[in-house]
């Protein structure tokens, strides 16, 4: 009930009567009352105006998971429509996982305000305080092979970029395949993993982790993390930022989905990438080596040109890319 009080509160211009809260949601007057009461001591800023009623004045980054609901219901087909809230947990993904094994429905996704066990690719960690980043798993359930499964990391980093851009007003950019930077800082990691047969996918979790209000790293992190926060010296509310990716998300999925490949989006992702026309360096796989990168192709790989003037497709699997200066 208390999504659904939310929700009609978000979505009304003015005051909302009691009666009315009580007619749509076929309860007493005291139960809305006992759940606006709620709301303040989470935080919401409500107004009660005699025989007017409830508006909401303003909400703070309050992360649970009725807040993420009164933002998802209905504003998207399957994208979080179905919400797993943790305070805490160990890793998102071990959580998206799970539920990708108990049955839970395509587009379900976890979320966390803190992680202690954060992940990044290779075994790496990812810093996860509580209480001012998104943490969150999206479980996919496709029909496509396997082996294109690797593609789906690139729409949602462009899915990310996009709509953190359209929220903040700021250049955000991607860093090929799985990192999206901001003032050539990392902002965001992306991890997908999957469980699969030779030829048929059980599911695929893609967690996301982004730096929202943090305002310092560790000292390790310091020089390449960043947040939205200190780049921007504002406050965002990360249930909005969730809900706005998820949009996104479904809808280049869809596009995605359309051609089995990356054509659809193609072009507007090699306009986010950092790298795009830069001198990059290839570490990972072989002995590492510099090249202009030129964009990514159709199946996500990025398009390099060596030195010797040939040009090569390189595979997201076990490399990292860095700027020949620094991070990016
Ligand atoms: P790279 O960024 O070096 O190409 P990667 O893409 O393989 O590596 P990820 O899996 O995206 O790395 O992230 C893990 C790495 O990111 C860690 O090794 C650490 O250096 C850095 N890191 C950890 N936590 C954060 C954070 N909260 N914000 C920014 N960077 C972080």
């Amino acid at each position: 009930m208390k999504t659904e009080i939310l929700k009609l509160l978000r979505e009304s211009e003015g005051y909302v009567s009691g009666q009315k809260l009580c007619g749509k949601l076929g309860v007493s007057r005291t139960a809305v009352w006992k759940i606006i009461n709620q709301l303040k001591e989470e935080g919401y800023h409500v107004e009660a105006v005699q025989n007017r009623g409830y508006r909401i004045v303003d909400i703070p980054d309050v992360l649970s998971e009725e807040e993420l609901k009164s933002l998802l219901f209905g504003k998207t087909r399957w994208a979080g429509q179905e919400i797993h809230y943790f305070p805490e947990t160990d890793s998102t993904n071990i959580r998206a996982k799970e539920l990708g094994e108990k049955g839970a429905s395509h587009g379900a996704l976890a979320v966390a305000d803190r992680q202690s066990a954060g992940r990044g690719r290779r075994g790496r960690g990812w810093e996860s305080p509580p209480g001012c980043s998104i943490y969150m798993s999206i479980l996919l359930r496709p029909s496509f092979l396997p082996s294109s499964a690797p593609m789906l990391t690139l729409v949602m980093a462009y899915s990310t970029a996009e709509a953190l851009q359209e929220c903040t007003g700021q250049e955000i950019r991607i860093k090929w395949p799985n990192d999206i930077v901001l003032n050539q800082k990392k902002l965001v990691g992306i991890l997908t993993e999957m469980s699969s047969e030779i030829d048929y996918i059980n599911h695929v979790v893609i967690g996301v982790g982004i730096n929202v209000n943090m305002d310092s790293f560790s000292e390790e992190i310091a020089k390449t993390a960043t947040s939205l926060r200190i780049e921007t010296g504002q406050v965002m509310k990360r249930s909005t930022l969730i809900a706005e990716i998820m949009k996104h998300f479904e809808r280049n999925y869809d596009t995605f989905l359309q051609s089995g490949d990356l054509s659809g989006i193609r072009e507007d992702y090699n306009r986010l990438l950092v790298n795009c026309g830069k001198e990059v360096r290839i570490l990972g796989a072989k002995e590492p080596y510099q090249a202009l990168a030129l964009g990514i192709n159709d199946s996500g790989e990025l398009l390099v040109r060596k030195q010797d003037g040939s040009e090569e497709a390189v595979y997201a699997g076990e490399v990292s890319v860095r700027g020949i200066y620094g991070y990016v």
